[in-house]
C-alpha cells in the first residue's frame, strides 16, 4: 500500500518508519511510505504555508494552494488516486473498524494540519474523509496521523505474523482482550492462573474467551450492547450479572447506615 503524509514537518516521520512492525511492513514491501513536505509546493520565496483568517480572529490557517498541489502531485503518483484523509478533531473518531476500512484501500494520503487547521475549501474539494483520534486538541496532525497509520498498517494482510494475529486484538471481535502472563510463575506473590499452566489448549482457549468477556463487561459494557452473543457468552454474562447483583445486595445490606442503631 502506498501511504503519503502531507506535513510541514516531514522529518518527524523518519523515526516512525524505522521501528517495530511499521519498519517490518516497509522492509517487506507491504507499505511504501512517503512524507511529503507541503512547503515544497509553495511558490513564494519564503515558502509560506499559512495566512491570516478571513473575518479576523487569532491564529493562522493553512493556505489551500500548496496543499492542493501537494495532494494532486501524490495522486498522480498513486495508480488509484489515493483515499485522502484529513486529520482533524472534528472528524469521525478512529476505531478498529475505521482502521480496518482504511487498511483495505490501495493508497492513503494523510493531511496533517497545523495552526487553526486547513482552509475549508481543501476539505470541500480534496478530502475523502475527516479523521480524529479523540476528543482533545493536539498542536498538529503529525502525531494523530502516526496513530492512525500504526493502527492501519498492522491490519494490512501479511504485516503481522500468525503469532501476532490482529484477529485476537481488542475490539477486533467487539471485545477487549484477556490478560497476558509470562515468566516468572510467581511475581511479588502474584501467581499465574493455574489453567494457563495446564497444557490443555481447549480449556485455555475457553478461559481466555471468558476473561475477554468479563474484562469487557467490567470495563466497557457499552461494547456488549450491539454485539451478538453466542449461547456460552450469554450464560457467562448471566452468571456474572447474578453474582454482581448478590454483591450489590450484600453491600447495601451492610452499609454502615443500614445497620441497626447507626445513622
Ligand atoms: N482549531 C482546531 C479546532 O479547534 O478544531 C484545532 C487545530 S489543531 C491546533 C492543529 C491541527 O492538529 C489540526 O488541524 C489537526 O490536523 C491536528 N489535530 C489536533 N487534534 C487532533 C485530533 N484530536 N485528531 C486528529 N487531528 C488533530
Amino acid at each position: 500500500m502506498h501511504i503519503a503524509v502531507l506535513t510541514i514537518f516531514p522529518a518527524m516521520f523518519d523515526l516512525f518508519w524505522e521501528h517495530g512492525i511499521v519498519r517490518r511492513a516497509v522492509a517487506g514491501g507491504l507499505v511504501q511510505p512517503q512524507a511529503v513536505d507541503i512547503r515544497a509546493f509553495t511558490r513564494d520565496r519564503h515558502q509560506v504555508t499559512d495566512d491570516r483568517p478571513y473575518g479576523g480572529g487569532c491564529g493562522m490557517v493553512m493556505k489551500p494552494e500548496p496543499l492542493a498541489r501537494a495532494i494532486e502531485s501524490v495522486r498522480d503518483q498513486f495508480n488509484d488516486g489515493g483515499f485522502t484523509v484529513l486529520m482533524t478533531p472534528r472528524g469521525d473518531q478512529l476505531s478498529q473498524q475505521t482502521a480496518a476500512g482504511l487498511a483495505r484501500q490501495q493508497g492513503l494520503i494523510f493531511i496533517c494540519g497545523r495552526y487553526e487547521g486547513v482552509d475549508a475549501r481543501i476539505v470541500h474539494r480534496h478530502v475523502d474523509y475527516e479523521l480524529s483520534i479523540g476528543d482533545y486538541v493536539l498542536s498538529g496532525g503529525e502525531l494523530a496521523a502516526m496513530v492512525a497509520m500504526d493502527a492501519v498498517i498492522r491490519l494490512i494482510p501479511g504485516v503481522l505474523g500468525g503469532a501476532q494475529s490482529a484477529q485476537r486484538d481488542s475490539f477486533s471481535d467487539g471485545l477487549l482482550e484477556h490478560e497476558h502472563y509470562t515468566r516468572p510463575r510467581v511475581f511479588e506473590g502474584d501467581a499465574v492462573p493455574e489453567i494457563l499452566l495446564s497444557g490443555d489448549h481447549q480449556a485455555i482457549e475457553r478461559w481466555r474467551r471468558k476473561m475477554s468477556l468479563i474484562e469487557t463487561l467490567m470495563r466497557r459494557p457499552d461494547l456488549l450492547e450491539n454485539r451478538a452473543l453466542d449461547e456460552r457468552e450469554t450464560e457467562i454474562l448471566r452468571q456474572w450479572s447474578q453474582m454482581l447483583e448478590r454483591v450489590l445486595k450484600h453491600q447495601a445490606a451492610h452499609r454502615p447506615d443500614s445497620l441497626p442503631g447507626r445513622q
